[in-house]
């Protein structure tokens, strides 16, 4: 942004002005609360932040900002706020959107509209009692518009896509201060950018998505002590590679700490985990499962739950965690990459080494899809430590970046946008062949650039 004649006092008694109480300035009581991210391990210092309830509440902010020579940069949860950080955010005011949740059910059409800070969490809730559900991920306290406008994988994801496929229309506050509707009829370069290029084209106030008729679904965790980590993650990637697209699944080594916080019997242990759904009778599932169950896992938990239950499979952490994450796509999964898999996830330094299988629905781009449409690959590996003060934070980058680079000879060109987690990781991967174009859409749409996005185009 480019007002440079403007002192500091001044932008801050333009903020004031235009929006009363409903700005935070750093030494505002107040104002450290509503700048933390639900990842703590960021330490996010922004200008000021507002924490709007209303569209009407961010149109003003976005005005104000820009009229104060400030950039924005919405946030719903702050999941990705690592990502974020590689922005500098000093003139930024932080648009905190985690007061603007609400939806609404079309049961008849199987939509939902969502207001722009809304989790998945309320929309499994609100979609439940009319046997719905949607292409959430494995936290329902990520934001729906944070994960499926930067594509979004689920466990429905090999037969259903990518949860970007679901949006059918954003009303989003541009950086001209307008609020629009975006959809196949209305803007639709907007609504194509969007899809892909999420925060960096306007702050989402509310946006409708198709929602999935499963009322249950057949899906669960099994778990073996991580001793069987080589026989379980060898049997699992052959399975994958002939699973139908009915199965998304996942293989984790976690290393869990030895803290009150877990259950005596998972506390301080390190296991091997394959958690999922499988969108099958259950007679064919229990067939498809017999292979892995037969390794005589130690806990298993896949049958038949009702479909709100999914999203508790994964067992993310339901509080903010210092987390510090990285991430490939992979093209294949031979058995020399299972190896150097298992031997880079016994590092103690890692909480979580992650196989997600992708492929299937999610491989396959969409003539109407937006811009980020598909991810081209077989499976993604991520790691992921924990950094509760900041020199662990050294140690766990490194912790991380090591055990994807483990499988450097299978990364293929493709990165999934909502693992980017920063670090400077470059985000082209992420956009692929569409980046040319969203920069050139960035460019008419916001020349200025204002807004300040987890993922810049
Ligand atoms: C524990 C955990 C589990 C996860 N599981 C999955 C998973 O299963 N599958 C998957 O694909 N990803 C997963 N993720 C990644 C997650 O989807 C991304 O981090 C996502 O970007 C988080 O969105 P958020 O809005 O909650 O985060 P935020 O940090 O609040 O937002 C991220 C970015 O989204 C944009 N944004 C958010 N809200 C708005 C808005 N209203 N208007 C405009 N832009 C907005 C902004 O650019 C912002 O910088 C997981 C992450 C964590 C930490």
């Amino acid at each position: 942004m480019t007002t440079p004649d403007l002192t500091i006092d001044s932008r801050v008694r333009r903020l004031r002005d235009a929006l009363g109480d409903r700005v935070l300035f750093p030494g505002d009581a107040g104002f450290d609360a509503a700048r933390l991210p639900w990842n703590v391990v960021v330490d996010q210092r922004p200008f000021a932040v507002v924490r709007p309830e209303t569209a009407e509440d961010v149109v003003d902010a976005v005005r104000a900002a820009v009229a104060a020579g400030l950039r924005v940069a919405p946030q719903s949860t702050g999941h990705a706020a690592a990502a974020l950080a590689d922005t500098d955010v000093s003139d930024v005011v932080l648009l905190s959107l985690a007061g603007l949740r609400g939806v609404t059910v079309d049961p008849l059409a199987r939509t939902a509209r969502v207001l722009g800070g809304s989790q998945w969490n309320d929309v499994i809730a609100a979609a439940a009692p009319h046997g719905l559900t949607a292409l959430h991920g494995s936290a329902g306290d990520v934001s729906v518009v944070g994960y499926a406008l930067s594509g979004g994988i689920s466990f429905y994801g090999r037969a259903h896509g990518m949860a970007v496929h679901s949006v059918r229309e954003v009303q989003l506050v541009t950086a001209g201060g307008d609020l629009l509707r975006a959809s196949a009829d209305e803007h639709a370069e907007l609504f194509w950018a969007v899809r892909g290029g999420s925060g960096a084209f306007g702050v989402v106030v509310s946006l409708e998505i198709d929602l999935l008729p499963y009322a249950d679904v057949h899906a669960g965790m099994m778990l073996w002590d991580a001793a069987h980590a080589p026989a379980v993650a060898h049997a699992w990637a052959s399975w994958t590679a002939a699973a139908p697209e009915s199965a998304t699944t996942t293989l984790r080594v976690l290393h869990i700490p030895p803290l009150p916080d877990f259950p005596p019997f998972l506390s301080g242990r390190s296991l091997v985990v394959i958690d999922g759904a499988i969108l099958e009778t259950d007679a064919v599932a229990a067939e498809l499962l017999a292979p892995l169950r037969a390794l005589q896992p130690e806990m298993d938990t896949f049958g038949r739950i009702p479909a709100a239950d999914l999203v508790g499979v994964h067992m993310d952490p339901p509080e903010p965690t210092p987390s510090i994450t990285a991430h490939a796509v992979l093209d294949a999964l031979p058995r020399d990459a299972v190896d150097h898999f298992l031997a880079a996830a016994g590092s103690p330094a890692l909480f979580v080494a992650e196989l997600r299988h992708l492929g299937g629905a999610f491989a396959r781009p969409r003539p109407d899809g937006g811009a980020v449409s598909a991810i081209e690959g077989e499976y993604l590996v991520d790691g992921i430590a924990v950094a509760p003060v900041p020199e662990a934070v050294g140690p766990a980058t490194a912790a991380v970046q090591a055990m994807v680079a483990a499988l450097g000879p299978w990364h293929g060109d493709a990165l999934a946008l909502t693992f980017i987690d920063g670090g400077g990781v470059p985000r082209a991967a992420g956009f692929g062949a569409a980046g040319e174009r969203l920069r050139e859409l960035k460019h008419r749409y916001d020349p200025a650039g204002v807004f300040a996005a987890a993922h810049p185009v």
